[in-house]
């Protein structure tokens, strides 16, 4: 037991004392941590102002209205000389970075992110590292990847020390205080062709992958190399591999990804509205050794879909290779049931050799099965069978938050990135209806149980928040064993290519609520594709993999699991 208690303690000392604490932002305006270490403001409204002006000075939107009066007790009538609370999520940008400059008057920014100094009694009470992830970087079980960017030990923070939140992680508001040295710094202009974001190549930076790919979500290579050219075209450059540090890159608005547009751009306000609203379910639900869950496996492609291919290396042959070690790891070390949708031969066979041999033989395990012949059939097959097998786990366990759905893929992007990236469905690339027609759909067992599968606003809502939550574990479970991840943004809410962005249908289509698309490493990349074709890195991508998913149903329940006093050591 005394073992369990260490592993779980974050925390600095003792819990926090009961008052809050706070500091002046301008006159009538204070930044307030909670005893229960939840951030605020607490402003009074000016003389003649509204509940819909006092909204739209602190949130920027008209719809925070309902949340403001929500948190002062219901009221709609706002009284001058009175404080009122507003939630820090529902604060315009720079007025959270107001709050927690106010409140952390210690910490400072540095190229690679934002230092913050944990909080001893003396200055405004204990935290654990979950608070400073949720804090800095709006999800607290972002506490992982901090304690593994500065090599914490698990037991060991303490008053005063500095904490790095590295900037790929830091909510956008915050990134917004980084320095001009930061890979993240970017400043608004605008000439007569239009608005668009200035960005000073650093030294060893190509346009590639520190403009096009960080700023613009682009990856294949034909994007990137497309949008390379536009953007060059822009900031008047007439050779892509000879601009000099330093250099004023003109990327304009339209390309660039939400995040980096201005905090007050009405896209920028709609995806981190729809962040925000989808970051509100959580995996609730904790399985020792991941009793009681099942884990629905696919490998990506197959048969006569080889998926992406660089010389005699099929993605398909890979992947399955890597879904059979998964499998094998989950039945070896877990309780979960495991439920695979593809098979390469009469049984599931972990291949003993670095490279492997062709194979077009790979069967979707639907009844009866179908060897992959049509690459469309067998995509629409493997949700209906992935939704079958949710049918039957929730018959048994009677919850749908008790299973997963992993799909392994490998992909061939731009040749300068590596690692691995996952797809989650975002919520507003999901559809309410959908279903398929003919015969060879029809004549399926797990077709013909349910032909249609429907999902609400709040399905799709909620599958956004679990599957990013599964998503993120996974990706730190390959950054915690030394995998490569992508740089810039390991997970993302949709595919972007040629100008359309879209969900992969085995995404969209799946009811399963927790679900990812994971591509393990880039063919095109020469350093991926070398090591693809070893098992050692396989059964590496394979034992990640498995540490995501425990990790996924290991440390729900908040920072309250975190908490252990040091009188309780
Ligand atoms: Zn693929």
């Amino acid at each position: 037991m005394a073992v369990a208690l260490l592993t779980l303690s974050l925390v600095v000392a003792e819990r926090a004392s009961g008052s809050t604490y706070r500091r002046a932002v301008e006159e009538g305006v204070v930044a307030a941590l909670t005893p229960e270490r939840d951030l605020l403001l607490e402003a009074q409204p000016h003389r003649g102002e509204g509940m819909l002006g006092f909204a739209l000075r602190f949130c920027g939107e008209r719809a925070a209205m309902e949340r403001i009066s929500k948190a002062n007790g219901d009221t709609t009538r706002l009284l001058v000389g009175v404080s009122y609370r507003i939630p820090f999520s529902s604060l315009r940008p720079e007025w959270q970075l107001r709050v927690v400059r106010a409140l952390f008057g210690r910490d400072y920014t540095a190229a690679s992110g934002w230092y913050h100094e944990i909080g001893g009694r003396s200055t405004y009470g204990t935290e654990s590292l979950w608070h400073v992830a949720e804090w800095f970087t709006g999800r607290g079980d972002n506490y992982r990847a901090i304690r593994l960017e500065n090599g914490l030990p698990e037991d060991e923070l303490t008053p005063g020390q500095a904490v790095l939140i590295p900037a790929r992680l830091l909510r956008p508001a915050l990134r917004a205080a980084l320095p001009p040295d930061s890979a993240y710094y970017i400043e608004y202009e605008e000439d007569e062709e239009g608005e668009y974001a200035v960005y000073g190549l650093k030294p060893g930076e190509a346009l590639y992958s520190s403009v096009v790919v960080r700023f613009t979500g682009r990856v294949f290579a034909d994007d990137v190399n497309a949008l390379a050219g536009v953007i060059a075209s822009r900031s008047g450059i007439d050779r892509v591999t000879a601009i000099p540090i330093g250099y004023k890159v003109k990327i304009p608005f339209e390309l660039l990804e939400p995040e980096f547009l201005p905090a007050n751009h009405p896209r920028r306000r709609e995806y981190e509205a729809g962040l925000e609203a989808s970051s509100r379910y959580r995996n609730s639900v904790t399985a020792r050794r991941l009793s009681g869950v099942t884990v629905i496996l696919d490998s990506g492609h197959g048969g006569s879909d080889v998926g992406a291919s660089v010389g005699d290396v099929w993605e398909s042959v890979y992947v399955y290779d890597v879904m059979v070690r998964v499998m094998e790891l989950l039945e070896a070390e877990t309780a979960a049931v495991v439920k695979p949708t593809m098979r390469d031969g009469p049984i599931h066979l972990v291949a003993d050799t670095d490279v492997l041999p062709a194979s077009r033989q790979h069967t979707v395990l639907t009844s009866p099965r179908y060897l992959v012949e049509d690459s469309t059939v067998g995509l629409h097959l493997r949700w209906y069978l992935a939704n079958s097998f949710m049918r039957q786990a929730r018959k048994m366990a009677g919850d749908s938050e008790k299973v997963v759905f992993l799909s392994i893929h490998a992909d061939s992007l731009h040749p300068s990135l590596r690692g691995g990236m996952a797809y989650i469905p975002g919520a507003r690339y999901g559809k309410d209806s959908y279903g398929r027609e003919g015969l060879v759909y029809a004549s399926r067992r797990e077709v013909r149980e349910e032909p249609r599968v429907t999902f609400s606003g709040e399905d799709l809502l909620k599958s956004e928040g679990l599957s990013r939550e599964l998503a993120e574990s996974l990706i730190h479970a390959f950054d915690a064993r030394g995998l490569a991840i992508h740089p810039d943004k390991p997970v993302r809410e949709k595919i972007v290519r040629e100008h359309s962005e879209w969900l992969p249908a085995v995404l969209r289509y799946n009811a399963v609520p927790s679900k990812v698309l994971l591509e393990i490493c880039n063919l095109s990349n020469s350093k991926d594709l070398e090591l693809i074709q070893t098992r050692a890195f396989r059964q590496n991508v394979a034992e990640a993999i498995v540490d995501g998913i425990i990790a996924y149903y290991g440390a729900a329940g908040g920072p309250e699991s975190l908490w252990v006093s040091t009188s309780a050591r």
